[in-house]
């Protein structure tokens, strides 16, 4: 077993990478323009990689790890805007589907659906969610305090962080205003979080029947101040946020047997 670890951008696994490069055997493999860290985390074969922004990027990641790096599973932890009304900042969104939100070849495809695919909505392993939502909430539980100030809660309004489970939209924008908000809401009433990258890495692992899970923490609400403080969120809570979600997970992988037929 080996676990492709992806993220788009470099603090939301920075810790894990600085983690895997301290092991003496680790070693950094380039492929293109992207950096592979390959190396043991908490005992477990694992290769992390940054995929960069966006669909094109994260899926062209996600192909090196399964064909260049042969990883048997892959997980994705990044950020991401709330969609769904319950869905606030410093929460966290295990996915249980992914869709494209936009994806449209109408009149040639129903809207959303991937071309010649007869596919619109991916799933992801049901045992990787269920492993991806113990480690969350045994970090949560356990471990928050100790990774993130009571100061840094306060400042960015955080109080009791929910994890919710269910629908992922992904598209190539940033969605930053009410008006695309209401859209989506119309739209896909189901989704619960907005971002740019986890449909696509879905539907590879899907295309090369490989396990995947996507995890995401709330780093805006997807309106017209998504962008304000962005990357000090990203830096002082959603980072640490990853690397003890991960590092859990990662440690509950290697000690399991789970079932992983999608
Ligand atoms: N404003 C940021 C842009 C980063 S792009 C900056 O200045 O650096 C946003 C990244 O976070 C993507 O990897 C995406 O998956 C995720 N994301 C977070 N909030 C998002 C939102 N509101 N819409 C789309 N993607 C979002």
């Amino acid at each position: 077993m080996t676990i492709g670890i992806m993220a788009a951008m470099h603090d939301e696994i920075a810790g894990l990478v600085r983690h895997i490069s301290e092991q003496g055997d680790s070693t950094v493999r380039r492929v293109g323009t992207r950096d592979f860290y390959v190396g043991q985390l908490e005992g477990q074969a694992c290769v992390i990689v940054l995929s960069g922004i966006g669909k094109v990027a994260a899926a062209s990641t996600a192909v090196s790890l399964i064909h260049q790096f042969g990883v048997t599973e892959i997980v994705f932890s990044g950020l991401a805007g709330g969609l769904a009304k319950q869905v606030q900042v410093g929460d966290v969104v295990i996915a249980d589907r992914l869709i494209q939100h936009d994806m449209d070849a109408r009149p040639l495809f129903p809207r959303y659906e991937i071309p010649l695919s007869g596919i619109t909505e991916f799933a992801v392993s049901p045992a990787l969610r269920t492993a991806l939502h113990k480690a969350a909430t045994h970090f949560f539980e356990n471990a928050l305090p100790a990774c993130v100030s009571a100061a840094t809660m306060t400042q960015f309004g955080l109080h009791a962080p929910k994890i919710h489970i269910g629908m992922i939209a992904s598209g190539d924008q940033f969605i930053g205003s009410e008006q695309q908000v209401l859209r989506l809401r119309a739209e896909l009433p189901e989704a619960l979080a907005v971002e740019m990258e986890g449909a696509a890495v879905a539907q590879i692992c899907h295309e090369y029947a490989i396990p995947c899970t996507i995890i995401r923490t709330i780093s805006d609400r997807a309106d017209s101040s998504a962008h304000v403080d962005f990357l000090q969120f990203l830096s002082e809570v959603a980072s640490k946020y990853s690397s003890g979600i991960l590092r859990g997970y990662i440690a509950a992988r290697g000690n399991s047997s789970i079932d992983l037929s999608i």
